[in-house]
């Protein structure tokens, strides 16, 4: 990449001043000691490269009061971002313009919410813009044409955007960032499906396709393809910070054909893609995942034999009265009756309890189901009845309350993440549409999300409003945009990268 300007020379002369090559973290050492690279030297190695890093932060950077600057510092000093950055790679040859400026504008789109690749190639052309990527300024000359994002977007190498989405988890979970006020000291990840948009005329080879019948100006109805895309995405739910740990695409006949599949009818379902994100979130986080949060699709044996494999608990929303292990329960709970019932003064709600343990009654599960309803009454409104399963030892201990917190923090997925992304992010709005496009794009999105996340509820110790915590987000996202116009020079991000 090209040399920035004003980047202060590195102290060459500090005899820290060396850390190892970079290394994957299931890596053998470079000390030659045969231990993985994670459990030896990558520790020092880090501390060592934050140390060159702050070096080659320029003062304007290190004392700014701009929420811009701190941002920036930030994900520099605790991420390591334009680490992040350099391991996204793209399958162009000798490119004239680096995938590194290219990442980086559309990680910045991300954060400040650039609605368009068009609008960010207008943003390209001003020379705020650019010196926030790193570029000499060239008022009203583009550092680059939206053809070019367009370009990297289709041959991005999404696994790099994956990777760093979990190195910024896994740094955060050795900061302790997920330690306080977990949900019963369960670290809880809800699975849903979303479906950013739909079309009826633009579409890709990889895009879902469904009848839909519209009205006609003229009052008939006519059934006309409509074309989708479709997602599992995995989410941490706390109580203060939600963070996005996994996101996989639904697969229609030809997504399935080109991964290798062999020849299948129609596209799998979202069950299916869920349980291959399960997968992958077992080898990315292992054991920094206690249970999952999950609504009725996912209340079948299969599912819960994979997670006790995995030994991962489960909260399990059960709708189906005539489906096991509701139906047992309802049994049970007839000659039984209610277990506890309770007022909570806060949120003027009287709650009753239903609850029975050990239910086997799956012939695809082996393990034992606890099963509660909660009933819950508003004065003034009808009352919402939650039925549930629960899987897995630690899981099945926990307190009624604290389960129902638990399954109804699922809404979390839906009101932080989905409802926000469509509303505030853009991501309603099909940035490119090739199916690598929608992926990398999305990733990124996550990256920014996971990142803002972090810095407003860790880092700027924002307290969440329960009321609307993504409100937060906005207003300081407005500061930031604000804040790019008062960059002093080019952000220093070959200096910040090059200190190896
Ligand atoms: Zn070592
Ligand atoms: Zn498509």
């Amino acid at each position: 990449m090209s040399e920035a300007v004003g980047s202060p020379i590195l102290d060459s002369s500090s005899p820290r001043a060396a850390p190892g090559p970079r290394l994957h973290r299931n890596n053998p050492c470079h000390c030659g000691s045969g231990s993985k690279y994670k459990r030896c030297c990558r520790e020092r190695d880090e501390a060592v490269r934050r140390q060159l890093r702050g070096s080659a932060m320029p003062s304007w950077m290190l004392d700014s009061r701009g929420k811009l600057h701190q941002f920036e510092k930030y994900v520099c000093n605790v991420f390591a971002l334009p680490d992040l950055l350099e391991t996204i790679t793209d399958k162009r040859r000798a490119p004239e313009i680096p995938t590194f400026d290219v990442v980086n504008s559309l990680f910045h789109t991300a954060v400040l919410r650039i609605p368009s690749i068009n609008a960010l190639e207008g943003n390209l052309k001003e020379s705020d813009f650019q010196k926030l990527l790193g570029r000499n300024p060239t008022q009203d000359i583009k550092a680059f044409s939206a053809d070019v994002v367009a370009n990297v977007l289709d041959k991005l190498h999404v696994g790099g955007a994956r990777s760093a989405v979990e190195n910024v988890i896994g740094k955060a979970e050795r900061n302790k960032a997920f330690r306080e006020g977990s949900y019963g000291a369960l670290r809880c990840v809800a699975i849903d499906g979303w479906e950013p948009f739909a079309s009826y005329d633009r579409h890709c080879p990889h895009c879902l396709v469904r009848k839909v019948k519209l009205k006609r100006a003229s009052g008939e109805l006519e059934e006309v393809d409509q074309y989708y895309h479709r997602y599992v995405v995995a989410m941490l739910v706390d109580p203060v910070l939600d963070v996005i740990l996994g996101i996989d695409a639904v697969r229609n006949d030809e997504a399935r054909r080109d991964m290798d599949e062999g020849q299948n009818v129609g596209h799998e379902g979202e069950l299916t893609a869920a349980r291959r994100l399960i997968d992958s979130l077992h080898a990315a986080y292992g054991t920094f995942i206690d249970a999952l949060v999950l609504d009725a699709l996912y209340a079948n044996g299969p599912v819960m034999t994979q997670l006790d494999r995995y030994g991962y608990g489960a909260f399990i929303v059960l709708k189906k009265e005539n489906n096991e292990p509701l139906k047992e329960a309802l049994a049970l709970w007839q000659a039984e009756g209610m277990c506890e019932q309770y007022d909570d003064p806060d949120k003027k709600e009287h709650i009753q309890f239903w609850d029975c343990d050990d239910v086997e009654t799956l012939d695809t599960y082996k393990g034992k189901i606890r099963v509660i309803r909660a009933v819950i009454t508003k004065p003034g409104s009808t009352p919402t009845t939650w039925c549930f399963a629960i899987i897995g030892r630690r899981a099945r201990k926990l307190s009624r309350r604290t389960a129902l917190l638990i399954i109804r923090a699922r809404w979390h997925i839906e009101n932080t993440a989905f409802n926000q992304w469509v509303q505030y992010w853009n991501l309603s709005h099909v940035f490119r549409h090739t199916s690598n496009a929608l992926m990398a794009i999305l990733l990124l999105w996550m990256l920014a999300f996971n990142l803002l996340q972090l810095f407003i509820y860790r880092r700027l110790k924002r307290d969440r409003r329960p009321q609307d915590p993504t409100d937060t987000i906005r207003h300081i996202v407005e500061v930031m945009l604000r804040d790019v116009a008062t960059l002093p020079e080019p952000i220093p991000w070959a200096a910040l990268l090059n200190t190896s």
